[in-house]
């Protein structure tokens, strides 16, 4: 199934988009299935148990907060960043939750969340089960959720559906499962579609889009995704200080944008131009590692990729243009629909290729379509992208999105970049095709060994030495 743009990028909270927008997510259609059934008035708890990757690295990408706050009744695209730790605190200090927001209950997390490091799920890495019980501890409801990457939830029958092939049913933000005028499946399958109609990759996205609400409502939507992009990096500009978890890890960004203002013209330095794709990189990546406003895109871990191209594409790029913007972020939308379709976008399932890799490969197709290259070029810069993460794993120190992630988004930024020019070059002919690489990377991911798949039991998260290990 093909997915909106406003659902493959959301607007929510960090660090994470499978341990943190998808809990939440999950814990909110837990309680409306609860509500719908009549059974929130004899609620009298809930016990969530966690599995795989959300109980190994659960604690240091906020799982447990997400719970808690989805159960009370908190969206991931409307809390405010700074009202959490006050609601916590609320709930822990009175040991009960008002659940949904409407309906008081006792919640102890000693004893209402349990993580199952040892166990796992058949259908994913993440999965989620919440029971909820009366007043004499009889059950009233259980269910099983499966965070998919990119804050995407399945629930058991929609895991089951998504089990039969490419096009998972997807659960996000408010979009149901419209038919659109041009499916695809496949990078072939897409520029099969542009062959036939003319229309350009963006402009084929924008009418699947107005399958589900108007190209005016398509446009509001992107530039307000672009508009909390740009307030995000102004916020990771400003903010100092040494990152939540205990690792020790100060912000860069607002250090290093004083010296660019002071020293970092690229035409003194050419090479400045890589300083600032980084500048704006660290900037989102910082505030969603703090748990700040971040835009999920295509995944929290990842967030900081597509804001810093774009950022570079505002500030160097002579002629940008708000339409240039529009085309990139719809163009990012087919790329990623295929990586979702086709692969994964979860570090659970194929490491981090499935997000900074995924990134990178949408933000130097987003980035070549707004330089006004061929759907070619297109397709060649995308394939690039992805082509130079093959392999790419996931092994977070302390079970944090730290280190290395927020650094690994400067470096896919800057990949994505030069992908983009790369393909400009050419003529968009090439040896390896998009389709040929989601492949690579798929089987890449079902290859690598599980302690590289966001466990933090390999890699540099056992080669780091961590005071105070998150998990
Ligand atoms: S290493 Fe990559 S996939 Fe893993 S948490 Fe960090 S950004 Fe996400």
């Amino acid at each position: 199934m093909n997915t909106s743009v406003l659902q493959l990028f959301s607007i929510g909270i960090g660090p994470s988009s499978s341990h943190t927008v998808g809990p939440m997510r999950a814990a909110a259609r837990f309680l409306s299935d609860l509500e719908g059934r009549g059974l929130l008035s004899a609620l009298h708890g809930v016990t969530t148990d966690l599995y795989g990757s959300l109980a190994l690295t659960g604690r240091g990408h906020g799982s447990d907060k997400a719970i808690l706050l989805g159960l009370s009744g908190a969206r991931p695209e409307s809390i405010e960043p700074n009202e959490v730790e006050p609601l916590l605190a609320a709930v822990r200090a009175k040991g009960t939750i008002r659940f949904a927001g409407k309906h008081e209950a006792p919640y102890l997390e000693e004893t209402d969340l349990l993580l199952r490091k040892s166990e796992r799920l058949p259908f994913h890495s993440n999965g989620i089960r919440f029971t909820a019980r009366d007043r004499q501890g009889k059950t009233l409801l259980q269910r099983t959720y499966y965070s998919i990457g990119g804050g995407f939830v399945l629930d058991e029958a929609e895991a089951a559906e998504s089990s039969k092939g490419p096009g998972a049913a997807a659960v996000g933000p408010g979009i149901g499962g419209a038919a659109v005028p041009f499916p695809f499946a496949t990078a072939g399958e897409l520029l099969a579609h542009v062959g036939k109609t003319g229309r350009t990759i963006a402009s084929l996205v924008m009418e699947n889009e107005k399958a589900w609400r108007s190209e005016e409502d398509v446009r509001a939507g992107i530039l307000r995704l672009w508009e909390v992009m740009e307030a995000c990096v102004e916020r990771g500009l400003q903010e100092s200080g040494e990152l939540p978890g205990g690792l020790g890890i100060h912000r860069r960004a607002p250090k290093l944008w004083k010296q660019l203002k002071e020293n970092g013209e690229p035409a003194r330095d050419p090479g400045a131009v890589f300083d600032w794709v980084s500048l704006f990189a660290l900037a989102v990546n910082e505030e969603n590692a703090s748990g700040g406003r971040v835009v999920t895109a295509p995944t929290n871990g990842a967030a900081g990729v597509i804001p810093a191209v774009l950022h570079y594409y505002r500030r160097f790029v002579p002629l940008w243009t708000e339409e240039g913007v529009i085309r990139f972020f719809l163009t990012a939308t087919a790329v990623g629909n295929l990586y979702r379709m086709g692969a994964s976008l979860s570090a659970a399932e194929v490491g981090c290729q499935g997000e900074v890799g995924v990134a990178c490969s949408m933000a130097a197709a987003g980035l070549t379509a707004a330089l006004g290259g061929t759907d070619a070029q297109v397709e060649n810069a995308a394939e690039i992208g992805m082509e130079h993460n093959l392999g790419l794993t996931c092994d977070p120190v302390g079970g944090l999105v730290q280190v290395p992630c927020i650094e690994r988004n400067t470096m896919g930024a800057v990949k994505a970049i030069n992908a983009a020019r790369l393909a400009l070059r050419g003529d968009g002919k090439h040896r390896v095709s998009l389709d040929q690489v989601i492949r690579a990377m798929r089987q890449t991911g079902e290859d690598m060994k599980r302690t590289y798949k966001e466990t933090s039991e390999a890699g540099l998260a056992i080669n780091v030495p961590v005071s105070q290990p998150e998990c």
